[in-house]
Protein backbone atom coordinates (compact mmCIF):
# COMPACT_ATOMS: atom_id res chain seq x y z
CA UNK A 1 0.00 0.00 0.00
CA UNK A 2 0.98 3.53 -1.19
CA UNK A 3 2.66 5.66 2.35
CA UNK A 4 0.26 8.34 3.23
CA UNK A 5 1.61 11.68 2.41
CA UNK A 6 2.78 13.51 5.31
CA UNK A 7 2.34 17.03 5.25
CA UNK A 8 5.41 19.44 6.47
CA UNK A 9 2.87 21.29 8.77
CA UNK A 10 -0.85 21.13 9.41
CA UNK A 11 -3.27 23.15 11.76
CA UNK A 12 -6.98 22.64 12.94
CA UNK A 13 -8.91 25.03 14.99
CA UNK A 14 -12.21 25.26 16.63
CA UNK A 15 -13.93 27.89 17.85
CA UNK A 16 -16.93 26.16 20.28
CA UNK A 17 -19.39 23.78 19.79
CA UNK A 18 -23.20 24.26 20.64
CA UNK A 19 -26.07 25.19 19.14
CA UNK A 20 -25.00 25.92 15.94
CA UNK A 21 -27.26 24.85 13.39
CA UNK A 22 -28.43 26.42 9.79
CA UNK A 23 -31.39 28.60 10.62
CA UNK A 24 -30.24 29.52 14.02
CA UNK A 25 -27.23 31.67 12.52
CA UNK A 26 -28.16 34.48 10.34
CA UNK A 27 -26.23 34.75 6.84
CA UNK A 28 -24.25 37.74 8.48
CA UNK A 29 -23.34 35.43 11.33
CA UNK A 30 -22.74 32.64 9.14
CA UNK A 31 -20.16 34.85 7.22
CA UNK A 32 -18.79 36.37 10.03
CA UNK A 33 -17.43 33.21 12.03
CA UNK A 34 -16.60 31.47 8.87
CA UNK A 35 -14.32 34.82 7.69
CA UNK A 36 -13.06 34.63 11.39
CA UNK A 37 -12.16 30.90 11.01
CA UNK A 38 -10.32 31.18 7.87
CA UNK A 39 -8.18 34.64 8.76
CA UNK A 40 -7.12 32.66 11.88
CA UNK A 41 -6.34 29.33 10.59
CA UNK A 42 -4.44 31.54 7.66
CA UNK A 43 -2.46 33.52 10.19
CA UNK A 44 -1.19 30.22 12.18
CA UNK A 45 -0.30 27.96 9.13
CA UNK A 46 1.46 31.04 7.91
CA UNK A 47 4.33 30.66 10.77
CA UNK A 48 4.37 27.11 10.08
CA UNK A 49 4.82 27.06 6.66
CA UNK A 50 7.97 29.80 7.30
CA UNK A 51 9.41 27.48 9.62
CA UNK A 52 8.16 28.82 12.63
CA UNK A 53 7.22 25.97 15.90
CA UNK A 54 3.97 24.82 16.57
CA UNK A 55 4.12 26.43 19.95
CA UNK A 56 3.90 30.08 18.16
CA UNK A 57 1.70 29.06 15.53
CA UNK A 58 -0.94 28.49 18.52
CA UNK A 59 -0.23 31.49 20.41
CA UNK A 60 -0.94 33.62 17.32
CA UNK A 61 -3.50 32.05 16.32
CA UNK A 62 -5.21 32.00 19.67
CA UNK A 63 -4.76 35.57 20.07
CA UNK A 64 -6.23 36.65 16.80
CA UNK A 65 -9.45 34.62 18.54
CA UNK A 66 -8.84 36.17 22.14
CA UNK A 67 -9.35 39.29 20.65
CA UNK A 68 -12.24 38.52 18.27
CA UNK A 69 -15.63 39.08 20.06
CA UNK A 70 -17.52 36.51 18.16
CA UNK A 71 -15.91 33.96 20.60
CA UNK A 72 -16.04 32.84 24.27
CA UNK A 73 -12.43 33.76 24.74
CA UNK A 74 -10.53 36.89 25.84
CA UNK A 75 -12.93 39.95 24.45
CA UNK A 76 -16.23 38.65 24.30
CA UNK A 77 -15.70 36.07 27.10
CA UNK A 78 -18.88 35.26 29.23
CA UNK A 79 -20.04 35.89 32.52
CA UNK A 80 -20.00 34.39 35.88
CA UNK A 81 -22.80 35.04 37.80
CA UNK A 82 -21.40 37.83 40.15
CA UNK A 83 -21.10 39.38 36.51
CA UNK A 84 -17.24 39.55 35.84
CA UNK A 85 -15.03 37.86 33.51
CA UNK A 86 -12.94 34.70 34.75
CA UNK A 87 -10.43 33.45 32.23
CA UNK A 88 -8.80 30.68 31.61
CA UNK A 89 -6.15 29.33 29.19
CA UNK A 90 -3.63 26.41 28.81
CA UNK A 91 -0.69 25.18 25.68
CA UNK A 92 1.31 22.06 25.76
CA UNK A 93 4.33 20.84 23.84
CA UNK A 94 4.11 17.49 22.23
CA UNK A 95 8.04 17.51 22.17
CA UNK A 96 8.70 17.29 25.69
CA UNK A 97 5.50 17.42 27.16
CA UNK A 98 6.18 21.22 28.67
CA UNK A 99 3.10 22.68 29.48
CA UNK A 100 1.46 25.81 31.22
CA UNK A 101 -1.94 27.11 32.14
CA UNK A 102 -3.61 29.68 33.83
CA UNK A 103 -7.14 29.80 35.36
CA UNK A 104 -9.62 32.89 36.92
CA UNK A 105 -7.54 35.44 34.87
CA UNK A 106 -9.74 39.22 34.76
CA UNK A 107 -6.99 41.61 33.32
CA UNK A 108 -4.92 39.91 30.82
CA UNK A 109 -5.82 40.85 27.55
CA UNK A 110 -4.36 37.21 26.44
CA UNK A 111 -4.59 34.54 28.80
CA UNK A 112 -2.70 31.69 25.82
CA UNK A 113 0.68 33.99 26.18
CA UNK A 114 -0.12 34.16 29.96
CA UNK A 115 -0.34 29.89 29.58
CA UNK A 116 3.03 29.95 27.30
CA UNK A 117 5.22 31.76 29.97
CA UNK A 118 4.28 30.10 32.98
CA UNK A 119 6.37 26.97 31.40
CA UNK A 120 9.16 29.02 31.10
CA UNK A 121 8.93 31.43 33.81
CA UNK A 122 7.11 29.96 36.73
CA UNK A 123 8.37 26.13 37.51
CA UNK A 124 4.62 25.23 37.93
CA UNK A 125 1.95 24.26 35.30
CA UNK A 126 -0.88 25.70 36.54
CA UNK A 127 -1.64 29.43 38.07
CA UNK A 128 -4.69 30.25 39.05
CA UNK A 129 -6.63 33.69 40.45
CA UNK A 130 -5.01 36.48 41.50
CA UNK A 131 -1.58 35.07 41.75
CA UNK A 132 -1.57 33.96 38.09
CA UNK A 133 -2.43 37.68 37.20
CA UNK A 134 0.28 38.81 39.41
CA UNK A 135 2.66 36.22 37.27
CA UNK A 136 1.36 37.83 34.35
CA UNK A 137 2.27 41.68 34.67
CA UNK A 138 5.54 40.42 36.05
CA UNK A 139 6.02 39.08 32.74
CA UNK A 140 5.07 42.19 31.02
CA UNK A 141 1.96 40.61 29.50
CA UNK A 142 -0.54 43.32 28.27
CA UNK A 143 -3.18 44.36 31.37
CA UNK A 144 -6.26 45.73 30.41
CA UNK A 145 -9.39 47.55 32.17
CA UNK A 146 -11.43 44.32 32.62
CA UNK A 147 -14.20 46.47 30.52
CA UNK A 148 -12.19 45.43 27.79
CA UNK A 149 -13.52 42.50 27.77
CA UNK A 150 -17.66 43.28 27.91
CA UNK A 151 -19.62 42.90 25.32
CA UNK A 152 -23.42 43.66 25.28
CA UNK A 153 -24.51 40.11 23.76
CA UNK A 154 -22.71 38.08 26.59
CA UNK A 155 -24.50 40.02 29.10
CA UNK A 156 -28.06 39.83 27.72
CA UNK A 157 -26.84 36.05 27.98
CA UNK A 158 -25.76 35.95 31.21
CA UNK A 159 -29.02 37.97 32.26
CA UNK A 160 -31.16 34.75 30.54
CA UNK A 161 -29.20 32.77 32.35
CA UNK A 162 -29.36 33.87 35.69
CA UNK A 163 -33.61 34.43 35.21
CA UNK A 164 -33.93 30.70 34.37
CA UNK A 165 -31.77 29.87 37.08
CA UNK A 166 -33.58 32.12 39.47
CA UNK A 167 -30.62 33.82 40.83
CA UNK A 168 -30.44 37.61 41.35
CA UNK A 169 -28.99 39.65 38.27
CA UNK A 170 -25.65 41.51 39.16
CA UNK A 171 -25.56 45.31 38.52
CA UNK A 172 -23.45 46.30 35.03
CA UNK A 173 -20.50 46.59 35.48
CA UNK A 174 -19.24 48.66 32.61
CA UNK A 175 -21.21 51.70 31.00
CA UNK A 176 -22.63 51.98 27.65
CA UNK A 177 -20.79 49.61 24.82
CA UNK A 178 -17.73 50.93 22.69
CA UNK A 179 -18.40 51.59 19.42
CA UNK A 180 -17.17 48.50 18.11
CA UNK A 181 -20.19 46.77 19.22
CA UNK A 182 -21.06 46.24 15.20
CA UNK A 183 -19.04 43.19 15.65
CA UNK A 184 -19.84 41.73 19.15
CA UNK A 185 -23.59 42.16 17.93
CA UNK A 186 -22.69 39.11 15.61
CA UNK A 187 -21.97 36.42 18.07
CA UNK A 188 -24.19 33.45 18.18
CA UNK A 189 -25.05 32.18 21.69
CA UNK A 190 -23.94 29.04 21.18
CA UNK A 191 -25.88 27.70 24.08
CA UNK A 192 -23.71 26.71 26.87
CA UNK A 193 -20.78 26.63 24.83
CA UNK A 194 -17.91 28.56 22.66
CA UNK A 195 -14.37 28.13 23.51
CA UNK A 196 -11.63 28.61 21.01
CA UNK A 197 -8.31 25.85 20.82
CA UNK A 198 -5.68 25.13 18.11
CA UNK A 199 -3.58 22.21 17.76
CA UNK A 200 -0.84 22.55 15.25
CA UNK A 201 2.12 20.12 13.58
CA UNK A 202 5.71 22.01 12.83
CA UNK A 203 8.03 21.52 9.91
CA UNK A 204 10.03 19.99 13.03
CA UNK A 205 7.63 17.03 13.48
CA UNK A 206 6.28 18.65 16.50
CA UNK A 207 2.63 18.96 17.79
CA UNK A 208 1.63 21.27 19.87
CA UNK A 209 -2.10 21.93 21.85
CA UNK A 210 -3.82 25.19 23.18
CA UNK A 211 -7.41 26.45 24.15
CA UNK A 212 -8.27 29.35 25.87
CA UNK A 213 -11.89 30.30 27.34
CA UNK A 214 -13.98 32.61 29.60
CA UNK A 215 -15.95 29.05 30.38
CA UNK A 216 -19.65 28.51 31.29
CA UNK A 217 -22.29 31.50 31.64
CA UNK A 218 -22.80 32.15 34.98
CA UNK A 219 -20.14 29.72 36.37
CA UNK A 220 -20.35 30.25 39.95
CA UNK A 221 -18.04 29.79 43.16
CA UNK A 222 -14.58 30.09 41.32
CA UNK A 223 -15.72 27.28 38.93
CA UNK A 224 -12.62 26.10 36.78
CA UNK A 225 -13.19 24.03 33.81
CA UNK A 226 -11.68 21.72 31.83
CA UNK A 227 -10.13 24.13 29.20
CA UNK A 228 -7.23 24.99 31.23
CA UNK A 229 -6.44 21.54 32.79
CA UNK A 230 -3.76 19.69 31.14
CA UNK A 231 -5.46 15.61 30.03
CA UNK A 232 -8.88 17.04 30.39
CA UNK A 233 -9.46 20.14 27.81
CA UNK A 234 -5.43 20.36 26.27
CA UNK A 235 -2.88 17.26 25.94
CA UNK A 236 -0.16 16.75 23.19
CA UNK A 237 2.28 14.49 22.94
CA UNK A 238 4.68 13.63 19.87
CA UNK A 239 4.08 9.90 20.64
CA UNK A 240 0.49 10.56 20.23
CA UNK A 241 -1.29 13.52 18.73
CA UNK A 242 -2.71 16.87 20.32
CA UNK A 243 -5.93 17.93 21.36
CA UNK A 244 -8.08 20.45 22.24
CA UNK A 245 -11.65 20.34 23.38
CA UNK A 246 -14.51 22.65 23.88
CA UNK A 247 -18.39 21.52 25.71
CA UNK A 248 -19.27 21.34 29.18
CA UNK A 249 -16.30 21.06 31.48
CA UNK A 250 -17.13 19.16 34.22
CA UNK A 251 -17.37 16.30 31.74
CA UNK A 252 -14.46 16.37 30.28
CA UNK A 253 -12.60 16.56 33.40
CA UNK A 254 -14.08 13.54 34.50
CA UNK A 255 -13.19 11.69 31.56
CA UNK A 256 -9.75 13.19 30.85
CA UNK A 257 -11.01 13.67 27.29
CA UNK A 258 -7.88 15.56 25.64
CA UNK A 259 -4.82 13.07 27.28
CA UNK A 260 -7.64 9.59 26.60
CA UNK A 261 -7.71 10.64 22.99
CA UNK A 262 -3.68 10.45 23.11
CA UNK A 263 -3.24 7.49 24.95
CA UNK A 264 -5.47 5.45 22.28
CA UNK A 265 -3.36 7.05 19.67
CA UNK A 266 -0.20 5.88 21.95
CA UNK A 267 -0.92 3.09 23.19
CA UNK A 268 -3.58 1.18 21.15
CA UNK A 269 -1.56 2.73 17.92
CA UNK A 270 -5.63 3.81 16.66
CA UNK A 271 -6.00 5.72 14.25
CA UNK A 272 -6.95 9.56 15.02
CA UNK A 273 -10.43 9.77 13.59
CA UNK A 274 -11.33 6.47 15.29
CA UNK A 275 -9.95 7.85 18.44
CA UNK A 276 -12.04 11.22 18.50
CA UNK A 277 -15.05 9.33 17.51
CA UNK A 278 -14.46 6.78 20.42
CA UNK A 279 -14.18 8.96 23.16
CA UNK A 280 -16.53 11.83 22.02
CA UNK A 281 -19.44 9.44 20.13
CA UNK A 282 -18.96 6.53 22.71
CA UNK A 283 -17.27 8.20 25.86
CA UNK A 284 -18.58 11.23 26.28
CA UNK A 285 -22.37 10.60 25.38
CA UNK A 286 -22.73 7.87 27.49
CA UNK A 287 -22.05 10.15 30.51
CA UNK A 288 -24.39 12.92 29.31
CA UNK A 289 -22.04 15.50 28.15
CA UNK A 290 -21.79 17.49 25.04
CA UNK A 291 -19.54 19.25 22.97
CA UNK A 292 -16.26 18.60 20.54
CA UNK A 293 -12.91 17.94 19.87
CA UNK A 294 -9.79 18.75 17.60
CA UNK A 295 -6.94 16.43 17.00
CA UNK A 296 -4.08 15.99 14.76
CA UNK A 297 -1.00 13.52 15.15
CA UNK A 298 2.65 13.99 14.17
CA UNK A 299 2.11 11.78 10.57
CA UNK A 300 -0.25 14.85 9.62
CA UNK A 301 -3.65 13.49 10.36
CA UNK A 302 -6.34 15.49 11.16
CA UNK A 303 -9.58 15.05 13.13
CA UNK A 304 -12.64 16.70 14.43
CA UNK A 305 -15.66 15.10 16.41
CA UNK A 306 -18.29 16.92 18.20
CA UNK A 307 -21.78 15.60 19.52
CA UNK A 308 -23.39 19.13 19.33
CA UNK A 309 -25.75 20.60 16.53
CA UNK A 310 -22.33 22.00 15.23
CA UNK A 311 -18.86 23.30 15.99
CA UNK A 312 -16.79 26.37 14.50
CA UNK A 313 -13.72 24.52 13.12
CA UNK A 314 -11.34 25.21 10.46
CA UNK A 315 -8.37 22.69 9.00
CA UNK A 316 -5.14 23.53 6.53
CA UNK A 317 -2.30 21.83 5.84
CA UNK A 318 0.77 22.14 3.48
CA UNK A 319 -0.69 21.31 -0.13
CA UNK A 320 -4.09 20.59 1.11
CA UNK A 321 -6.40 23.65 0.74
CA UNK A 322 -8.52 25.45 3.89
CA UNK A 323 -11.58 24.14 4.92
CA UNK A 324 -13.87 26.09 7.40
CA UNK A 325 -17.55 24.44 8.37
CA UNK A 326 -20.02 25.20 10.94
CA UNK A 327 -22.77 22.72 10.44
CA UNK A 328 -23.05 18.68 11.29
CA UNK A 329 -23.70 18.20 7.63
CA UNK A 330 -20.39 19.95 6.72
CA UNK A 331 -16.90 18.54 6.03
N1 LIG B 1 -15.11 23.71 28.11
C1 LIG B 1 -15.34 25.04 28.59
C2 LIG B 1 -15.53 25.01 30.07
O1 LIG B 1 -16.16 24.11 30.56
C3 LIG B 1 -16.52 25.70 27.97
C4 LIG B 1 -16.73 25.46 26.53
O2 LIG B 1 -15.91 24.87 25.85
O3 LIG B 1 -17.75 25.90 26.02
O4 LIG B 1 -15.11 25.94 30.73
Amino acid sequence: MAERYRPKWALVAHGGAGAVARGLLSSEQDAAYRGALSTVARAGSEVLAAGGSAMDAIETAICLLEDDPLFNAGRGAVFTAQGRVELDASIMDGADLAAGAVAGLSTTRHPISAARAVIDGSGHVLLGGEGAEAFARSRGLEQVDPSYFFTEERWRSLERTLSKLGLPIPPRPFGPPEADEGRAALAHDEGKHGTVGVVALDQAGHVAAGTSTGGTTAKRWGRVGDSPLIGAGTYASDRGCAVSCTGEGEYFIRLGVAQRICALVEYKRMGLQAAVDQVVQGDLTALGGEGGVIALAPDGQMAWSFNTKGMYRARIAEGEPLLVSLYRDEG
